[in-house]
């Protein structure tokens, strides 16, 4: 883990500065592995937090008012558990591709996906322009 925020800068202002041949060289991957990491653990202790507020029951009988807005926390609180899902699947699929070695590359053209990409979304399995042309594609399909 990183001693302090100043660490973490620096790190990423290395990774930033770096040329293309130290792309996903060691110090980078264990860089990302220990940001997802930290991610992760962040997304699992809110869950667990969550859970715990699910259980939780009100100890009197809520009126009608009261009712209304428990059931809309509720199901807010559950959007927010299916989103925290989903993502918790797309960061565990980007460790297990730093542990095949291969995090870090387009799944569709194989090119760098790019440490700026990386850094403000570390889960991303795509460059750029493969990412641009899927999204083009499915707005396209949801249209027609
Ligand atoms: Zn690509």
């Amino acid at each position: 883990m990183y001693e302090n925020k100043k660490s973490l800068e620096e790190s990423q202002k290395q990774i930033l500065n770096a040329t293309e041949d130290d792309y996903m060289n060691e110090f980078q991957m264990n860089f990302f592995k220990e940001k997802l990491q930290a991610w992760k653990n962040e997304l699992l202790q809110e869950a667990s937090k969550t859970v715990s507020n699910l259980q939780e029951e009100p100890g009197y009988m809520p009126d009608q008012n009261d009712r209304a807005s428990l059931e809309e926390e509720f199901s807010l609180e559950l959007k927010k558990r299916d989103r925290d899902r989903k993502l918790l699947i797309k960061i565990n699929k980007s460790l297990d591709s730093i542990y095949e070695d291969d995090y870090g590359y387009c799944t569709t053209c194989g090119d760098s996906i790019g440490v700026r990409r990386l850094l403000v979304r570390p889960t991303a399995t795509q460059c750029f322009d493969c990412k641009s042309l899927d999204e083009i594609k499915e707005k396209h399909i949801r249209k027609s």
